[in-house]
């Protein structure tokens, strides 16, 4: 794990990071404990740095410079295990029985450096049931010192068992501040940093991501077929819905996403309150909000919830994007 074990490090969270610094302090850290939330806002780092504390046993704050924490920064600490889905061949991404039972053969050692073991399963929701009942056990029947610290972005796919045996923590979205501070050090330019920050929903991984795939020119996209899509004809709609349906589904997804999120802003202008999420888009909004009545936008944003569910169940992509236009133009 090549990162740093500074809390101060860590973006956002205070007050679950003040109840966890309070619970390591007085050494009364469950033995298990939940991470969940948004997908990218810190929650694996969090955990690691739980860990790292932990393995330390120098109470809140790992020091960063005993065997232990040197051992943990250079990814060779034998008491501290990290355990994430695998992915076979086509087949979707799960936490199999054996990652499990191999959890379990560990942790029914004797810790060799460390006081106890720590284990992180990161993408907990993707232990299949043998997995998960597995793990179970290990739960309500510790055999040693050890800590489990499970990770989520999908708390609703795990056993209502699982969430009965552990300690949750919940895990908010980002603010735009925190996630543009992030962005500008890790080097991106104060503007696009800015923009990016306001996109993302609070998930600075979001907002990576986004920046990878040139998100940004993704939204601008969906803005301008939002303002024209009453000036289309029959064909324009169909090229649109042609392009549209070619593109890699998380993208499409994106701009399915960064459309409602511009009627969102439409509906927050109506309202003459808020902050926007396309705050550089404010003035052209408003010019446009004389076409878009509030029952107008409430139909499109339903109708863009519902594309949303389709792309999510393999529907034909065109087809959605074509019915989705064709909709919110009468909409
Ligand atoms: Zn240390």
């Amino acid at each position: 794990m090549a990162e740093t074990l500074l809390w101060q490090d860590v973006l956002g969270h205070e007050g679950n990071i003040k109840r966890l610094r309070i619970m390591l302090r007085g050494g009364r850290l469950p033995h298990a404990l939940l991470f969940s939330g948004l997908m990218g806002v810190g929650k694996r780092k969090i955990a690691r740095l739980v860990a790292a504390a932990l393995l330390c046993g120098k109470e809140e704050a790992p020091c960063g410079e005993c065997p232990s924490c040197r051992a943990l920064l250079s990814g060779t600490h034998p008491d501290y295990i990290e355990c994430a889905p695998e992915s076979r061949g086509k087949s979707t991404r799960v936490i199999r029985i054996d990652a499990v039972r191999e959890i379990e053969q560990k942790v029914a050692r004797k810790p060799l450096l460390s006081g106890c073991f720590v284990v992180v399963m990161d993408e907990a929701d993707t232990m299949n049931e043998a997995a998960a009942n597995s793990l179970l056990k290990t739960l309500e029947e510790p055999s040693g010192e050890v800590f489990f610290l499970l990770v989520t972005a999908r708390r609703a796919a795990l056993l209502p068992t699982i969430l009965s045996r552990v300690r949750e923590m919940h895990f908010g979205a980002l603010s735009p501040d925190v996630i543009e501070r992030a962005l500008l050090m890790r080097g991106i330019a104060a503007e696009k940093a800015r923009a990016l920050a306001r996109t993302a929903d609070g998930s600075l991984g979001h907002a990576l991501l986004l920046n990878e795939e040139d998100g940004l020119q993704l939204a601008e996209d969906a803005a301008r077929t939002l303002f024209f899509l009453r000036t289309l004809d029959m064909f324009k709609i169909w090229v649109k819905a042609e392009e549209l349906g070619r593109l890699p589904r998380e993208r499409a997804e994106d701009w399915l996403l960064a459309l409602a999120r511009l009627l969102r802003d439409m509906l927050a202008l109506h309202a003459g309150s808020g902050v926007l999420f396309h705050e550089e888009k404010r003035s052209e909004m408003a010019n446009a909000l004389v076409g878009f009545s509030e029952d107008r936008v409430f139909s499109q944003i339903s109708l863009v919830q519902e594309a949303l569910k389709r792309l999510r169940s393999n529907a034909s992509q065109r087809l959605i994007f074509e019915g989705l236009l064709l909709r919110m133009q009468e909409a």
